[in-house]
């Protein structure tokens, strides 16, 4: 890796770096070989500096929460993983709660319930950051991300600045953004919620938590749902029916509690979930003609594209 680009990261005093940084360290699927390097910017204006470094030396990157959502390499990283760890303020004014992008989202629903503001309760449960949450539009129990959203800071790596964007502009779809359009990095949003009582939340916030205990396999390590949900139907139904529920490849395995969900049953390697992916895909092809598309972002190495 350049020398001139880690020495300019590391005599920045609001970045933190770890080379050769392990990346199952840092995804819920506990699956991923090493990063060049880790980045932890302490604040936005850092983070800018960060990829600006990363686009000046021609680094490789990609930015990071909660690791919930991705299905890193086997081979790892051969550029900079930036994680938004650090990126936590957090504040209530009036209806609006502005926050960091590394904020889990169960704090964000604590300090909302908290505040007796509703609208949020549909994301307890789901274990990423705002910031992952709001590229992927992340939803649960008929609520998602855009139902909240009200403007976000965020910064552009084409115009190296930082820019404001409304719910307007975002583009949000089903699991899309605007993010996922332009390269955008979302530094901090603002959500706008509505008044309601604390005790209500709070049970709402409860029933997900007991539905997605009973339903889901909370207990392996996995990356949620990894497909997207077809129309008209739900993926780990035809997952189901295509017979597949336990299906494994070396340590992943199609989840006996939720044929939508891969879990790692302990030795997974990014290689095992892609081939148990293909086979997902097509003999559920064959059993009911429809094509599964992956929810999960899966991150080639760039130095070696995957497999
Ligand atoms: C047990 C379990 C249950 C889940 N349940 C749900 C569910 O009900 N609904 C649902 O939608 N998802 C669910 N997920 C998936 C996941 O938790 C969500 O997609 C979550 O929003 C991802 O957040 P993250 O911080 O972990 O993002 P990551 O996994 O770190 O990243 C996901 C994507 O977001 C990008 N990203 C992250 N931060 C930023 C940023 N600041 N700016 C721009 N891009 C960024 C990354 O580059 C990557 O492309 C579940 C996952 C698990 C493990």
């Amino acid at each position: 890796m350049n020398a001139s680009f880690l020495s300019l990261l590391a005599s920045d005093p609001e970045i933190g770096i770890l080379r050769g940084e392990p990346l199952f360290r840092h995804t819920t699927f506990r699956i991923g070989g090493k990063a060049d390097v880790a980045v932890f910017p302490e604040t936005p204006l850092a983070f800018a500096r960060a990829v600006d470094a990363c686009r000046r030396f021609s680094v490789p990157y990609r930015v990071i929460g909660k690791g919930s959502n991705v299905l890193f390499d086997d081979s790892g990283y051969a550029g900079a993983v930036l994680f938004t760890d650090k990126l936590i303020g957090i504040s209530v004014d009036g209806n609006r709660i502005t926050c960091g992008a590394g904020i889990p989202l169960k704090l964000l629903c604590h300090v909302a319930r908290d505040n007796g503001l509703a609208g949020l309760a549909f994301a307890y449960g789901i274990p990423g950051t705002v910031g992952g949450a709001v590229y992927m539009n992340a939803g649960a129990f008929e609520g998602q991300m855009s139902d909240v959203f009200y403007e976000a800071s965020y910064y552009d790596p084409e115009s190296g600045e930082i820019r404001t964007v409304t719910k307007d502009g975002m583009h949000f779809g089903y699991r899309h953004s605007l993010f996922m359009e332009n390269g955008g990095i979302l530094l901090s949003a603002t959500f706008l919620c509505e008044k309601g009582d604390p005790a209500e939340i709070d049970e709402e916030m409860m029933d997900h938590i007991r539905s997605r205990a009973e339903k889901q396999p909370l207990a392996e390590p996995s990356a949620g749902s990894v497909f997207r949900r077809p129309a008209g139907h739900f993926a780990g139904a035809l997952i189901a029916e295509a017979g597949l529920s336990g299906r494994a490849i070396g340590g992943a395995k199609v989840s006996e509690k939720h044929a939508g969900f891969i879990v790692n049953t302990g030795s997974a390697t990014a290689a095992d979930v892609r081939g148990l992916i293909r086979v997902i895909q097509n003999e559920v092809m064959e059993k009911s003609g429809i094509l599964l598309e992956p929810e999960i972002v899966i991150i080639d190495n760039p130095d070696r594209k995957g497999e």
